[in-house]
C-alpha cells in the first residue's frame, strides 16, 4: 500500500508550533516511506476561515522546507461531494432524517443533566418512518448500538471505545451543509490517505469517524495520534512559526527543535532535514511530548547559528539588518562580521542589536563602562596609540595587535587595561568578540574616530581630577 499523508490545516490562524509539529511528522514519514504529503485546507467553518491565512500556512511550510506533493485541496469546493455520500447513506439506510427541533433537543438534555445520565441524542428518529411533510431536518449517522471499536494506534498503541460512547451525530445539518466529522472521512478515504496522523486532541473524533468508514464501505486508514505538547496551548497566539522567524529564528532550529517534540532518535540532539528524514518512524515517537521549551529551543538556534556557512547566515541577516537601518550587502567585511558575531548570538534579532557598532556611528558609551575603565593616566597612552595605529602600514589584525603589544610593554600594563577602555571607545560597552578582530573589521578610519572621542572624555576626566 502507497503511503499517502496529508496536513490538514483549518485556515483560521497561523501556523503555530503545534500544526508545524503535525505538518512535519506527516512529511518525515511520507519522505521517508517514499510516499505522498498531501495539502489540505479544512475551510468549512467559513465565518473562521480566511484566505489570508491559506497563504500564510503555505508560507510557513515553504520557509521551512516542507514541500507539497499533492494539493492543496479546498473542502469548500467540495460540497456536492459530501452531499451525495450523504445521499447514499440514507437510501442504504446507514443515515436517517432527524426532525427534532432544537427545543426538544434542549429538553432531553436537561432531562440527561438532571438524571446525571450521558448527555445523548435520543436516537428518536432513528428508526421511525412517518416523516413529516416540509419540516426541517439533519441527516444523522447510523453509529453501532452494541459492540465496541478498536484502533490499533500507531502511537497510542491499542484503543477501545465502546459503543455507549458513540452518538449518532449529525453528518449534513438542516441547511445542508455537512459536519466536520462526516467531511475529512470522505476526504481521507477518497484521497487514499493510508496514514492518518494528527494530534491526540482528535482522538475522540476518531472513533466518530469510523463508523462513517464502515457505513459508506471505506477502508479505514491506519491512525497516529500524536502526544499534545505542554505549555502551548496558553500561549496560542505569539507561538506562530512567522513570529518565530520574526524573532531570528532559523527554520532548521525550528525544524529541529519540534521534531524532537515526541520523537528521539538515541541521544542526538541536532538533525538535519536530511537526517531526520532518514531517521524518522513511529517506533520512536513517543507518548508524551514534554514541554515546550524555550531555553532549549534558543541553544538549538544558537547551535544552527554556528552551524551555517557564512555566507549562507549573512544573506539570512541582511534583512534583520535592513529593518534595524542598516543597508549592507554580502560582502567580505559582513562575513567577517557573521564569523566572529554567530559564534555569539542565539538569534538573528540579537546578532543585530550585538553587531549595531559596525554598521552605526551612533555608538552611546555606557556610563559605568566609562567610570570603570577611563582611568586618569591612560589619555597619555591612548595620545600614543591613536598616534601609532595612524601610522600603519597595513590595517590588519596582526599589526593592529603588535601596537597595542608594544604599549602594554612600553607602559608596563596588562592588555585588559588597555583592551577595556579600546572597547568602551568603539562599541559603547565592554562586551564584543575579540578586540583585534572588531577594529579590523571597522577599520582604520571609524577606529580612529572613536578612539579619538574616547580620548577626549579620558582628557576631560582627567582634568576634572586634577
Ligand atoms: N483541521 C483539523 C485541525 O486543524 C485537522 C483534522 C485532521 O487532521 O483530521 O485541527
Amino acid at each position: 500500500m502507497p503511503v499517502r499523508v496529508r496536513f490538514a490545516p483549518s485556515p483560521t490562524g497561523y501556523l503555530h508550533m503545534g500544526g508545524a509539529r503535525t505538518a512535519l511528522f506527516n512529511y518525515l514519514f511520507a519522505r521517508n516511506q517514499g510516499g505522498t504529503f498531501v495539502l489540505r485546507i479544512e475551510d468549512t467553518d467559513l465565518e473562521r476561515s480566511k484566505p489570508e491565512y491559506t497563504e500564510v500556512i503555505h508560507e510557513a511550510l515553504d520557509w521551512l522546507g516542507m514541500t507539497v506533493d499533492e494539493g492543496p485541496y479546498f473542502q469548500s469546493q467540495r460540497t456536492a461531494i459530501y452531499q451525495a455520500k450523504a445521499l447514499e447513506l440514507l437510501e442504504a439506510g446507514n443515515a436517517y432524517k432527524c426532525f427534532c427541533t432544537p427545543e426538544e433537543l434542549e429538553a432531553d438534555r436537561e432531562r440527561a443533566l438532571k438524571e446525571g445520565l450521558k448527555q445523548m441524542y435520543s436516537r428518536v428518529w432513528r428508526d421511525r418512518r412517518d416523516h413529516p411533510e416540509g419540516l426541517p431536518f439533519v441527516v444523522r449517522i447510523k453509529a453501532p448500538l452494541e459492540g465496541a471499536i478498536t484502533i490499533d494506534d500507531m502511537v497510542q498503541g491499542p484503543v477501545t471505545v465502546g459503543a455507549e460512547e458513540l452518538d449518532d451525530f449529525v453528518i449534513l445539518r438542516s441547511d445542508g451543509s455537512p459536519t466536520y466529522n462526516f467531511v475529512v472521512v470522505i476526504d481521507d478515504a477518497t484521497m487514499n490517505i493510508s496514514h492518518v496522523i494528527r494530534g491526540k486532541d482528535h482522538l475522540n473524533n476518531t472513533f466518530r469517524q469510523i463508523p462513517v468508514y464502515t457505513a459508506l464501505g471505506f477502508d479505514v486508514p491506519i491512525f497516529g495520534h500524536l502526544p499534545l505538547i505542554d505549555g502551548l496551548s496558553k500561549r496560542k497566539g505569539s507561538m506562530s512559526v512567522q513570529h518565530y522567524r520574526d524573532l531570528g529564528y532559523l527554520q532548521e532550529a525550528v525544524i529541529n527543535y519540534i521534531s524532537r517534540l515526541g520523537w528521539s532518535h538515541g541521544d542526538q540532539e541536532i538533525f538535519t532535514m536530511d537526517e531526520l528524514i532518514e531517521f524518522f518512524g513511529f517506533d520512536h515517537v513517543g507518548r508524551s511530548s514534554g514541554r515546550f521549551d524555550d531555553d532549549k529551543f534558543l541553544w538549538v538556534n544558537a547551535e544552527w547559528m554556528k552551524r551555517l556557512d557564512d555566507r549562507d547566515l549573512a544573506t539570512r541577516w541582511l534583512p534583520f539588518l535592513a529593518k534595524a537601518g542598516f543597508e549592507v550587502s554580502v560582502d567580505e567585511r559582513l562575513l567577517g562580521i557573521v564569523a566572529v558575531m554567530k559564534e555569539r548570538a542565539k538569534t538573528l534579532v540579537e546578532m543585530t542589536e550585538a553587531a549595531h557598532y559596525f554598521f552605526s556611528d551612533e555608538v552611546t558609551l555606557d556610563e559605568g563602562a566609562v567610570k570603570k575603565w577611563f582611568k586618569p593616566g591612560l589619555e597619555v597612552i591612548f595620545e600614543d596609540i591613536v598616534a601609532d595605529l595612524s601610522a600603519l602600514q597595513s590595517w590588519t589584525p596582526e599589526h593592529v595587535q603588535a601596537v597595542y603589544d608594544a604599549h602594554c610593554a612600553k607602559h608596563e600594563v596588562g592588555l585588559g587595561k588597555l583592551a577595556q577602555p579600546t572597547r568602551v571607545s568603539v562599541t559603547g560597552n565592554t562586551v564584543s568578540p575579540g578586540l583585534f578582530e572588531t577594529l579590523y573589521l571597522l577599520g582604520r578610519e571609524t577606529t580612529l574616530a572613536r578612539l579619538k572621542a574616547g580620548l577626549a572624555i579620558m582628557k576631560e576626566r582627567a582634568a576634572g581630577d586634577a
